[in-house]
Parts: structure tokens; sequence; C-alpha cells
């Protein structure tokens, strides 16, 4: 990782006022001297999430996220430590100082051209759209299906020009490298021929797929003309910036809209989702490709617990409705589906019968487990027979077994159990017989950075911690205390490892820097602490804390030493050695016990 030198962090960090951030997000409402919010890090109704400008942090009473301005970037837009920082700076005009091993340097410069490749790309494909007599065909297209300028503008549509060569040309007359444009997918080697290569893209409306912070870092192209052999859709290969299963296509663009509405509306082709957000429904997006990926799943369940599956109702939607679900399931994600009338997409029934008709649709979505029992028994023609019930049991019992949480697993199994006039027992023996397979790499991650353990840390504890981030000379006396080490004192005071190396360079720091450089389960915990208020003498209620926790452990000692004493069996000799170890502590335990003058 890149280090970005303390003294740019500092100075990035209070430029940063956390509420003008965060309040360029979403509104913040005055609250006294706080600001307050609902939550966009879980769904409620009443505001919990408050931001407190003097601590320079924000914390929410309802699902305990916290932290301060950099911990808000990092986990609003999903980003790392550095990317919020490189942000932050270019908001504020800081240019950072960067000590970069070379190897990481030479990588994110790799990284740094291809994104600026696939912006210029993506800026060129669009002026082809647009001027480009070439591209004739494809604006008919476009007006045939009810992408206005406005909206091929707003999404930054393109086209690839036909020929094997021109975008080749393009690129190199623009300076970038030819290895680059090979790297980048954009251009597709012959074999045998490392000089060459051709376009992957040839006479292709364009799509420029976005990160969720809105970087071009890949395409997909549609073909033009159905009639032709070729894939009716052409992606950018996997490359250095481009993980096909890492991307939900829209998300750039509908993040708040999922959080306002608690739900995202998944759909198949870029076209439905633009058509839809342009026609006002805009919490959607759309997986790379046919099914959900678990990555993809776990990116989703940060912004919303519940997804509408609106894929065509034809055979290939259905099943890419099922492969969704394993991925969807164990991210803890509740799945409804869409019911389309049979040969309609979002589109077309958007286009054809209006935006209402959709969101009446949308609407109606039933659990997918009540969806697939109405379709099983639409399709016995309402003979739903022993043999059809079975066989809708055997489908979704693998199903229930994916859910997550038990409360739900099994409300969910007696209701299905129930619908299909089946003993939990015998529903459940159907799950097991027809198992489905987890995403491979379904092994869960928590959903929330865990605070559980930080709360079983003792009140003095947290209070030398709490001293050590606010007092430089706190810290420096605590670096002295190195024997007994402080951790034999209390474990959690390894705490202070997390706590006193960042900040040893650090003179005076804000509020907000103080807690920007805290490690993140650090700064959960303390963005709840009041760290304004500092006690008029911070090292002696370090050092009284210090001794009261040295003796608790000596008293312990000598607890166990009298316990031990009590033992009939001992010899002699043994009995005097442990009454000489208790009289040798005894004056440890006066002394520390003896309040400081
Ligand atoms: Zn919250």
């Amino acid at each position: 990782m890149p280090r970005i030198a303390e003294e740019s962090i500092q100075r990035v960090a209070d430029a940063s006022d956390i509420v003008e951030i965060i309040g360029s997000y979403f509104p913040l409402k005055r609250a006294g001297t706080n600001f307050r919010a609902l939550c966009p890090f879980h769904k409620e109704k009443s505001p919990s999430f408050h931001v407190n400008p003097s601590r320079q942090s924000f914390h929410c009473f309802g699902c305990g996220a916290g932290g301060g301005v950099f911990r808000f970037v990092m986990d609003y837009e999903h980003v790392d430590f550095v990317s919020a920082i490189r942000r932050l700076a270019q908001r504020a005009g800081i240019a950072l100082t960067e000590e970069n091993d070379p190897h990481e340097e030479s990588r994110r410069g790799q990284r740094s051209r291809l994104l600026e490749l696939h912006k210029e790309t993506a800026a060129w494909f669009h002026l082809n759209l647009l001027r480009n007599q070439e591209a004739e065909h494809s604006r008919v297209y476009l007006r045939k299906r009810g992408l206005t300028k406005e909206i091929a503008i707003a999404w930054q549509l393109g086209y690839a020009p036909a020929g094997w060569e021109v975008f080749r040309d393009w690129a190199l007359g623009k300076g970038f490298l030819h290895e680059e444009l090979l790297q980048s997918g954009l251009l597709s080697a012959r074999e045998g021929d490392t000089q060459g290569g051709y376009d992957r893209f040839r006479d292709r409306l364009m799509f420029p797929i976005r990160n969720d912070y809105g970087e071009v870092v890949g395409f997909s192209g549609r073909i033009l003309n159905d009639s032709q052999k070729e894939a009716k859709y052409v992606n950018s290969p996997e490359t250095p910036i481009f993980s096909k299963g890492r991307v939900l296509f829209g998300l750039d663009k509908s993040k708040r809209p999922l959080i306002d509405a608690g739900e995202a509306i998944v759909m198949e082709g870029q076209i439905d989702l633009i058509s839809a957000f342009e026609h006002g429904v805009t919490h959607v997006v759309a997986p790379q490709g046919t099914a959900f990926t678990t990555e993809q799943a776990r990116l989703l369940r940060r912004f919303v617990e519940r997804v509408i599956l609106c894929f065509d109702a034809d055979t290939a939607g259905q099943n890419a409705v099922e492969k969704s679900l394993p991925a969807l399931f164990t991210a803890g994600i509740e799945v409804r589906v869409a019911h389309l009338p049979q040969g309609e997409d979002p589109d077309s029934l958007i286009r054809g019968k209006g935006v209402k008709a959709f969101q009446e649709r949308l609407a109606q979505a039933k659990d997918f487990f009540e969806h697939t029992i109405q379709r099983g028994i639409e399709e016995s023609g309402g003979n739903f027979s022993h043999r059809e019930k079975a066989s809708v049991a055997r489908r979704l019992g693998g199903y229930l077994a994916l859910l997550p949480e038990a409360a739900l697993r099994e409300t969910t199994t007696s209701y299905v159990a129930s619908r299909l006039g089946l003993s939990v027992a015998a529903l459940q023996e159907a799950g097991r017989n027809h198992p489905i397979a987890r995403p491979d790499d379904a092994a869960l991650p928590p959903q929330q950075p865990s605070s559980s353990h930080l709360k079983k840390i003792s009140a003095s504890t947290k209070m030398i911690c709490r001293l050590a981030i606010l007092s430089p000379e706190v810290r420096a006396w605590l670096e002295t205390q190195t024997s007994p080490p402080l951790t034999e004192l209390d474990p959690e005071l390894s705490l202070l490892e997390e706590i006193i190396p960042p900040l040893r360079n650090i003179e005076e720091p804000s509020p907000s820097t103080l807690i920007s450089l805290l490690p993140p389960n650090l700064q959960l915990l303390a963005s709840g602490w009041e760290l304004e208020r500092i006690s008029s003498e911070p090292l002696t209620s370090v050092q009284s804390a210090i001794r009261g926790l040295r003796l608790n452990i000596l008293k312990k000692q000598r607890d166990s030493l009298s316990i031990e004493l009590r033992n009939p069996g001992l010899t002699s000799q043994k009995i005097m050695a442990l009454q000489k170890e208790i009289l040798d502590l005894q004056p440890l335990i006066n002394e520390l016990s003896t309040p400081v003058t």
C-alpha cells in the first residue's frame, strides 16, 4: 500500500470539515451543537446518524457505524483509506506527498494509465456516436429504442467504428503504448504477432462500464446488426482495472437512490437499466453478465437489504434468477422476483405500457419462494398435483438451506412447507437431497465493522486509550512503560500499539486528524468518545489508572498464594516459601494503594 506522508494526511484532514463533507453527500439537519440525518449505512425511519463538528466525527446510534471524515468517505464511497485521502485532497486542492515503493509505484502507474486510456476512449467513442457519418445506424437504433441524444450524453454512449485498426491507430496517435492497448483488452493480439493486434470492438454501440465511483473501467459493445453471426454483446476482458464479477453497471449513479429506497431493482441489460433510470426508477443496478457473483452481492449489501430481480420472462432470464440466488442469499439479501409479461423486458414494458405499468409489476414482486410456488401452481394449470408439489419442494429446499439467519430460515421453511402441504421435516429432507452449492468464496464476512470485542474493554483501559489519543505527554510516558509490558496488566492495552505509532510524529493534531489516523476498529470506538474533553492532568489520570491495574494484578497474585497456602498437603518448607512471597508482595501493594500527592 502506498504511504501518504503524515503531514499530507494532516493537511487534508484539517481542510476537510466533516459537516461540510457529509453535507455534500446528503442534507444534514442541525440539532443543538450537532447535526443529524437518516443513517446512510442502515435503513431507518428516524434519524440516529449524528455528526459532531467539534469532534469531527460521525456516529450512528442505530447500527454503530462511526469514525472520522476519512472513515466516512471510505464507507460511503466504498474505497480504501488511501483513495479516500486522495479524493478529499483533490477536493481541497492539496497536492499529496506520497512515499511509494517502486513496485507499488509502477503498479499504480499502470493502473492510472489504463484508467486514462479508458476515459479518453469513452470520450472518443462518444464523439464518434454524435458526429461520425458511419454511426448513423447506431443513432437510428438508439432513437428506435427511445434513447434520446440527452440520454446518450448522460450515459456517454458511444460508437466503435467498423474496421480492424481504427481504434488502434487513434490510440497510438494519442501517445498510448501498444503494450497498454493490449493490457486494456481494447486491442486483441493476433497469435504470434506482438506488434500488431486488432480492435476488439468494431461497429458496435458502446456502453462504458464504470466502477462504483464513476471511473470507466471497461466497455460493453452491442452489435447493431442482429443478423450478423457475432455475439450480441461483447465485453472487455478481465484486466488490471476490470473484473466483470466485481462491477455493477449503474451503481455509480444509483448509490443514493438505493439507500433511499432500501432496495435495488436488478436488471439484465444496460438498456433496460438506462430506460428505467431515465423514467424515474433510479434505484437500479445490472450485474455484468447473467448471474450475481458473491462480490457483487456483498457490494450491493452495503446499500440495500432487498433486491427485486427483474429479468426477462424467458427461460434464460429465469435461469439467471436462480443462478443469482446463492450469492444473494448468502450475503443476507432478501430476494423478490418481479413477474414480467411473457416476451417483455423492462425496457419494452416501459416504452409500450408506460413506467406506471412497470412500477406496478415491481410493487407486485413476490418473495422468491412464494414466486416459485405461484409459478408452480400456474404451470400446473390449476391442478397442483402431489408430484408437482414435490418437484417445487425439491427446488426450494436447497435454497432454504442457504438462508444465513436461523430465525429467517425457520420461518421461511415453515411457510413454504404449509403452502405445499408438507411437513417441515419433509421439506428439509428435500433440501438435503438437492443441495444448492454455495458460492465458492462465501465464507461470510462480517457485514459491519465489528465493534463487539471493543465493548468488552474495561473502563480504565478505555480511559488510557482515550488520553493516549489526545495527549502527546501521555503517549510519551506510556512508551517508557516497557517492563513489565503494559499488556501484562490488561491484554486489551495492546490497542496502544495501534494508537501510538501513527500519532508519533504529529504535532498538535486536530480532532479530525487524530481520529482519522487510527485504524478502523479504533475509529469506530473513538467516534463514541468525548474527544474534545480532556482532563486537566491527563498524565496523572493515566498514571493512576496504570497503578490501579498493577495493584489489581498484585492483589490477584497475593490471593492465589493465600489460596494455595490453605492446601492441607503442603510441606513446612513450601508453607514458608509461600508466606515469604506474600510478605514480599505486601509492601508493593501498600505502596500502590497510597494515593500520590
Ligand atoms: Zn446506522
